[in-house]
């Protein structure tokens, strides 16, 4: 049984004491939850993250970042290096984010690259993929789903692939409160499951732990964790506040039971 898992991603939002706040907040919500049922994770802006890390120390959350740059250290103005993130109390990262895609040029071969320095400093990556409105009006999502999966995971070993949870994001439902349905959420990701298969077997894809992201609230957390192929989420505008990203962690959990 693959474990859920949920991961808040607070993009360009809070400052370090309205981080501080959060984080205190749903380590009071959530501290019930079993870490063997559930894996919980937010993802602040860099500069709170060591803040953070203080904060939810010894508690059932864990911290990821946003972004990384692949090189170790250098002259690379305004980058985070996996070390960094490691020093600062990381233990998961988001590669390939469709903002980043849309507006910062991320590229598949980009999130190659910082997919392998997250592991080599013993991260572990959510790398993200999915497709746009036009691109699913005009039947090319699974074309798109080969794409990223395909180069984003390029040169990856079975070893490795293990150790990374996969996001699929449909654009169109990201931050537009249209969500996809189950059934669309699950078609994707039994899509991408078989093609961990063709690339490298069973085993590894059945382990391998996918994400839906798109506006995901309580209101549909539970109907997409209960298709087979939905591990958990990866939540935008609603890991902001204590009460909605802890009611979405709380009915998750008691799902695959
Ligand atoms: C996201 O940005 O990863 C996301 C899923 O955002 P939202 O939940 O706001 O749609």
């Amino acid at each position: 049984m693959r474990k859920t898992i949920i991961a808040g991603n607070w993009k360009m939002h809070k400052t370090i004491s309205e981080s501080i706040e959060l984080a205190n907040g749903l380590k009071r919500e959530l501290f019930k939850l079993d870490t063997q049922d559930i894996d919980i994770v937010i993802c602040p802006g860099f500069t709170a993250l060591a803040e953070v890390t203080e904060v939810i120390q010894g508690s059932n959350i864990q911290l990821g970042a946003q972004d990384l740059y692949w090189q170790k250290e250098g002259a690379f103005t305004g980058e985070i290096s996996s070390l960094m993130l490691k020093d600062a109390g990381c233990s998961f990262v988001i590669i390939g984010h469709s903002e980043r895609r849309q507006f910062f040029s991320e590229t598949n071969e980009s999130v190659n690259k910082k997919l392998k320095a997250a592991l080599s400093e013993g991260l572990t990556p959510i790398v993200c993929v999915g497709e746009t409105l036009s691109e699913r009006e005009s039947k090319k999502t699974f074309k798109v789903l080969d794409d990223h999966i395909k180069n984003s995971l390029m040169d990856i070993s079975p070893e490795d692939i293990l150790k990374i949870v996969i996001a699929y994001e449909p654009v169109w439902a990201i931050g537009t409160g249209k969500t996809a349905t189950s059934q669309e959420a699950e078609e994707a990701q039994k899509y991408i499951r078989g093609l961990l298969i063709k690339m490298y077997n069973e085993e590894v894809a059945s382990f391998l732990r996918i994400q839906y992201g798109g506006s995901v609230k309580p209101e549909n957390i539970v109907e997409l964790v209960s298709e087979p192929d939905v591990d958990g989420a990866l939540v935008g505008g609603a890991s902001l506040k204590v009460d909605s990203f802890s009611e979405i962690v709380k009915l998750a959990s008691g799902v695959k039971k």
